[in-house]
């Protein structure tokens, strides 16, 4: 029975992602290069497969040298590499065109990385997972994906782990380390309470628990507590599979008509397609002293 439950990790924001309110810099390369090696360290031992999306201003901000040699890590690692846009674009502000050459330009440095091991870019994941706010953008944004040899890669679990890391590191920054353990452990409950509840979610629609694939972000608060981050899963018997196997699921080839100006997971999405009626009210929301103490921090240093 545990057997049967499976998990497809994806890490976002590669090389790095950008955890306060200023965009990284040169400066962040070796704090870069060393948090994705904590991260890879764990999920090499573990023998987890991941999928990295790449967004390549990332690349360019932390340096050329510093980032392309990230990826290379990732690669030379065993792990794939997806595209994530150039520049984190949001397709709800952008026009078709301006969004295809986000696509275009998302391969700059993947895309060479990924031909020298004979391989090329298989999937895209929209930023904030925004696939198209009207119908016509949605359309034309999946035919270009699909002729460009993409495959969308989905997600059914996410934890907010972008919010909990502003604090966090914003706690470090402050040598807050009472502020920083608690949300260690905030953090950690969090995410156990949303791995259930989107199982459930998924379960509700399809009357079995489709092959997860949890969203996670490039950052030091993932790196940090990754080990017991992934044994939340393993205390649930989930076995971790690569992004292409989970996806071999039927539930993944349920039609994707649902025109959405906001993000939801697929559990949500398939909901829609399907005509099966869930409410995420009910949906745990991230303890509200996290953003209070990332606003009291930042009102505070100005
Ligand atoms: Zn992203």
């Amino acid at each position: 029975m545990g057997q049967s439950r499976t998990v497809a990790i994806t890490v976002d924001d590669l090389p790095y992602a950008s955890d306060t309110p200023k965009p990284l810099g040169l400066e962040d390369a070796k704090t870069a290069m060393a948090e994705n090696k904590k991260m890879l360290r764990v999920f090499s031992q573990k023998h987890i497969p991941v999928t990295g999306f790449v967004i390549e201003q990332n690349v360019e901000r932390i340096g050329n040298d510093a980032g392309r040699k990230i990826l290379k890590t990732w690669i030379n690692a065993g792990f794939d590499l997806g595209n994530h846009t150039y520049s984190h674009a949001d397709s709800n502000t952008s026009s078709v065109d301006g969004f295809e050459q986000e696509i275009i330009q998302g391969e700059s440095t993947i895309g060479p990385l990924l031909r020298s091991v004979a391989r090329k870019p298989e999937y895209f994941r929209f930023p904030y997972n925004h696939t198209g706010n009207t119908k016509q953008k949605h359309d034309a944004i999946a035919t270009f994906l699909a002729a460009r040899g993409y495959r969308l890669a989905p997600c059914t679990i996410d934890n907010s782990d972008w919010e909990f890391d502003t604090a966090y590191v914003l706690a470090i920054r402050r040598h807050d380390h009472e502020k920083a353990t608690k949300l260690l452990v905030d953090y950690l409950s969090y995410t156990a309470a949303e791995i259930d509840w989107y199982s459930k979610l998924d379960k509700q629609v399809f009357g079995y628990e489709v092959p997860h694939v949890m969203l996670l972000h490039d950052n030091r608060l993932n790196a940090d507590i990754l080990s017991s981050l992934v044994a939340l899963f393993e205390q649930r018997g989930y076995r971790f599979v690569t992004l292409t196997d989970a996806l071999k699921d039927p539930a993944y080839s349920t039609p994707e008509t649902f025109i959405t100006k906001f993000g939801p997971m697929w559990g949500y999405r398939w909901a829609s397609e399907l005509n099966v009626k869930v409410s995420g009210s009910d949906e745990p929301d991230p303890p509200t002293w996290i953003s209070a103490y990332v606003k009291q921090t930042l009102a505070g240093s100005n």
